[in-house]
């Protein structure tokens, strides 16, 4: 075993939560690791469309997003598994990035300012005795005064440490997947889509170089009863949506294969737990429907270093690190994800898709108190 010098901080995943953190950290002269099972530039199931809740923070961070000439997006439309449409301003609306893009812009910043990264490392144990912690990852043991866990929302990390949700059996809001594409199709710029169908929905929107990302997450039993073909489940399920048969119809694909991902779980998670802060996915998965799990992560990453900061600079215990964290962070996300459990289990269901966005139609004063509840405040 080769053990590595002790940082002040250990991160567990360079994603979003993790790479953001670690530039905060290292901004106000930390030592810090990131830790990356995989390399950068790389694609990610993922919507890519980023609430402008987060747009001060990115350039605050370094990542010049006015300068980048992305798609500005403003309204959305939701249309049922019939097709019957629903155009809706969005209040704060977003941008379209990919994460090819912003994750591997994130992580140049961290190294070009002294963040120790370390990919294509998979941290495999967390250890916590005498007050110091130790990550194994292959045949290096990083040691640390504090380790985040920004893993994302499902990883063998949350096996090691017997967490809750991993030990649910799975039910309606714990079994679904997600298949991402990059496409070629005229889809207006300003425009998110939601397009629903029997068991999952799938969204569209623009990206950077003229290019859409189309994403959905259906039920693995939709997956299952078409024959694990995610070809045939397109065909015969997406496809019964007017809107979905003319995107997969006319779109020019641009990867041979989509990405997937299984298992998603929206259920509760901890914000803490052996004595590892957890940020972004890690601490609860928000509905991509709200388009902000991007937002919350970024979020929940300037949290964390408020409380890591006090913690080492000695004006915190350990223990009110943890605990003023924990509360912080279900102050801020635990009624917004509570809105996105809600608008989960509504979606994808025939009746209750239609009755939601005819209930919509007929009492429009309710979209923006609904959209609002769902979104956050610019952090
Ligand atoms: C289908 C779908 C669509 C979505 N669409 C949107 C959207 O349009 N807008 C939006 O805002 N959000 C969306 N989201 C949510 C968004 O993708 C997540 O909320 C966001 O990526 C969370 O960031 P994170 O940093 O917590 O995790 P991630 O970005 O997932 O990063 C986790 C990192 O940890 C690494 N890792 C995992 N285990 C280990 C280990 N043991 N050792 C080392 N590294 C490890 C992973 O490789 C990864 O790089 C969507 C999610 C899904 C599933």
């Amino acid at each position: 075993m080769n053990t590595e010098a002790e940082y002040d901080v250990v991160i567990i995943g360079g994603g979003l939560a993790g790479l953001s953190l670690s530039i905060q950290l290292n901004n106000a002269g930390y030592k810090v690791a990131v830790l990356e099972k995989d390399q950068y530039p790389r694609h990610k199931v993922c919507g890519e469309y980023v609430s402008m809740e987060s747009m001060a923070f990115l350039e605050r961070t370094g990542v010049a997003i006015s300068l980048m000439k992305l798609p500005v997006i403003n309204t959305l439309q939701l249309s049922d598994v019939k097709g019957r449409v629903l155009n809706t301003p969005l209040p704060q609306g977003g941008f379209g990035i990919s994460r090819h893009k912003l994750d591997a812009t994130l992580a140049m910043i961290a190294q070009r300012k002294g963040v120790a990264l370390f990919t294509n490392t998979k941290a495999e144990d967390v250890r916590f005795e005498d007050d110091v912690f130790s990550v194994k990852a292959g045949t290096k043991v990083f040691t640390a005064k504090v380790v985040c866990g920004c893993w994302g929302k499902r990883s063998n990390v949350d096996n090691k440490l017997e967490r809750n949700f991993i030990k649910e059996q799975k039910k309606a809001l714990n079994n679904f997947i997600g298949v991402k594409y990059h496409i070629k199709h005229p889809w207006p710029e300003h425009l998110i889509a939601l397009h629903n169908f029997k068991g999952g929905y799938c969204g569209i929107s623009r990206v950077e170089n003229d290019t859409c990302c189309l994403c959905y997450m259906t039920t693995a039993k939709n997956l299952q009863v078409s024959g694990n073909d995610i070809k045939q489940m397109e065909q015969k399920i997406l496809m019964q949506n007017p809107y979905l048969k003319e995107i997969f119809g006319h779109a020019v694909f641009m990867y041979e294969q989509p990405l997937t991902i299984s298992q998603i779980s929206f259920q509760a998670k901890e914000a803490v737990q052996g004595n590892v802060l957890m940020l972004g996915d890690a601490a609860g998965m928000i509905s991509p429907l709200c388009g902000n799990g991007m937002s919350m992560a970024f979020h929940s990453s300037v949290m964390a270093y408020e409380a890591i900061d006090s913690f080492l600079k000695q004006r915190t215990t350990r223990e009110q690190m943890e605990g003023q964290y924990a509360e912080r962070w279900h102050k801020q996300f635990s009624k917004r994800l509570g809105m996105g459990r809600f608008i989960q289990s509504r979606f994808g269901k025939e009746k209750s898709t239609s009755f939601f966005l005819g209930a919509m139609k007929l009492f429009p004063f309710l979209q923006k108190p609904m959209i609002k509840a769902a979104t956050g405040q610019t952090f």
